[in-house]
């Protein structure tokens, strides 16, 4: 099977700083890998490159099967158009620490907003799908709130459902709980471990050990732009190999 994300090598400036070293990262279908590490070790730019977001300087980048940003021909790399980016980023669904909802639209209406505006789908069709999914996320009854009258779990649970309204493939969370205070934690994770049981596909930078412990099927250890380590969250987590990843767990556990 192709891997949803596929990373060989990936490496990232920003000027003379090198945020990424070299990354070699696989997600496969249905499959959930967390990436854990310190601040500043290039977790969000790795997210972000798979997003479109950020343009890699070496190495390569696919999400399903197709390089990120690029075409290849005979050989060769050509950048994609605008148009073709904005066509590739529509599979992926993208949720940030920070909400991120639009303050002037409701809950139902920011589900809404990208499959009518994007896919120009037809409104009907939207409504019915952005009502399942708040129900889906515990919000059966919070459609006409705005993001002011929300709590920040609740907040968050909507930006999920926002991102799933456009049907991607692959869900990428950039620390969906470190924002939230400690008592609204549990019911964001538990929505994205409903969607893991459902199948879909997840890249995840959190915090949270004992999500990344039950929920994900590998775990990267990320520090200074390098996979310091990886594998299955239940070994990585009792007995690491390296003591970088050693010294992260004891300030994190
Ligand atoms: P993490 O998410 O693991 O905390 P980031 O990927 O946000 O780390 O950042 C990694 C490094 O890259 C940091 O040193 C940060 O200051 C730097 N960095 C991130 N974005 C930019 C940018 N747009 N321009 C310059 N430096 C950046
Ligand atoms: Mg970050």
């Amino acid at each position: 099977m192709t891997p949803v994300v596929r990373a060989r090598g990936v490496r990232k400036s920003y000027g003379d700083t090198e945020v990424l070293s070299g990354i070699d990262l696989d997600v496969e279908p249905g499959a959930v890998a967390c990436i854990i590490g310190p601040s500043g070790s290039g977790k969000s730019t790795f997210l972000r490159c798979v997003n479109h977001l950020e343009k890699i300087d070496a190495g390569r980048l696919e999400v399903d099967g197709r390089l990120v940003g690029y075409r290849e021909h005979g050989g060769r790399l050509y950048e994609l158009r605008e148009k073709e980016v904005a066509a590739q980023r529509r599979d992926i669904g993208m949720v940030f620490q920070r909400f991120n909802l639009f303050p002037h639209m409701t809950a139902l209406e920011n589900i809404m907003e990208a499959p009518c505006r994007v896919r120009r789908e037809p409104k009907a069709v939207v409504r019915e799908r952005a009502l399942a999914l708040l129900d889906r996320v515990g919000l059966g009854t919070r459609g006409d709130a705005y993001p002011a009258q929300l709590s920040g779990g609740q907040q968050q649970r909507v930006a999920i459902a926002r991102a799933l309204a456009m049907e991607p493939k692959l869900m990428l969370f950039d620390e969906p709980t470190s924002a939230l205070d400690p008592e609204l934690v549990g019911e964001v994770l538990d929505v994205m471990r409903d969607l893991a049981t459902s199948g879909m596909t997840m890249l995840v930078v959190t915090h949270e050990i004992g999500f990344a412990r039950e929920v994900g099927d590998s775990l990267v250890f990320l520090d200074g732009g390098t996979v310091v380590e990886s594998g299955a969250p239940g070994e990585v987590l009792a007995d690491p190999s390296h003591e970088r990843t050693r010294a992260f767990l004891s300030k994190v556990l």
